[in-house]
């Protein structure tokens, strides 16, 4: 789906997955101009494919592409275009139970510009691929005191789903990976003394009958998963809150677990904090 600035985004067309071709010159790959969506295809029990609240990702491309300067496919034209994906590769759905079809939508400023300035030319990019367990069992997870993930604080861009916000943890996760740790559970830059989010997903922290999770601040990413757990919880008749939650409190827990499309939930079975600053 292609749309130069001003704009509406045409209709696209299905292709055969293959590499693409890019301007080198493109704002994606010089200046990070690109925003993108996670979410996942399942099979139910009677063989329909299903989405996962795919307007909420229509909806959370649109504020990522308002802040990056870009213009972004309707509502409509997301979806229908994350279904189209979907319905094409029907037979990459694993069956109830065994995995999932991950659909990636990634929108990006594919026109040229030497200067720093918004591109001419946008392409919205729909992929999939079937997967399985993200991290196989509880998560341990190590607190991160060396790197923030430089996304944080008011104004930055923790709030959306920006492809510029992912590389600044592979520093700290592949440190924490290669000492035996599932991933990393970053904290807030501005006191280095309240969780944040792990690398690709939020956290909850339980205590009796109350859980608490960050706010969504706009340093973390308002994830979808983590809305819908609230919402259950709330049902349940669990006490929620979203609000600053610090590492000593999550040290204190009951219990800890994480959200996200790609985990789903996860358990935390540890959770390791060291000094290093
Ligand atoms: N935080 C980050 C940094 C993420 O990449 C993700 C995955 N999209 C999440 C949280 C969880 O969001 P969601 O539940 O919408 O997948």
């Amino acid at each position: 789906m292609k749309c130069a600035k001003g704009d509406n985004f045409s209709e696209g067309s299905l292709v055969p997955f293959g590499n693409i071709e890019i301007n080198p010159f493109a704002t994606i790959i010089n200046y990070g101009q690109g925003i993108f969506e996670g979410l996942k295809a399942y099979r139910t029990e009677d063989g329909h494919i299903v989405l996962f609240r795919p307007e909420q990702n229509a909806q959370r491309m649109k504020m990522g592409a308002d802040r990056f300067c870009m213009p972004s496919p309707s509502i409509d034209q997301f979806i229908n275009a994350v279904k189209q994906t979907a319905l094409a590769n029907k037979r990459w759905v694993p069956p109830l139970g065994k995995g999932s079809l991950y659909i990636r939508p990634l929108l990006m400023g594919t026109g040229a510009s030497l200067s720093v300035v918004p591109a001419p030319e946008y392409t919205l990019v729909v992929y999939c691929t079937p997967v399985t367990n993200y991290h196989k069992g509880a998560l341990n997870l190590k607190v991160e005191s060396k790197f923030y993930r430089a996304i944080s604080g008011t104004g930055g861009t923790g709030g959306i789903k920006s492809v510029t916000n992912y590389a600044p943890v592979y520093a700290a996760t592949t440190a924490a990976k290669a000492d035996g740790f599932s991933d990393v559970l970053f904290l807030d830059s501005a006191t280095g003394k309240n969780i944040e989010e792990v690398s690709a997903c939020n956290v909850f922290v339980v205590k009796g009958n109350s859980i608490c999770t960050p706010e969504a601040n706009g340093a973390i990413l308002p994830g979808i998963t983590r809305k819908s757990i609230i919402e259950i919880a709330l049902d349940l008749g669990y006490q929620v809150m979203e609000r600053a939650v610090s590492l000593e409190e999550m040290l204190d827990a009951d219990e800890v677990f994480c959200t996200g499309t790609a985990v789903v939930v996860n358990s935390v079975s540890s959770v390791t904090y060291k000094e290093t600053r």
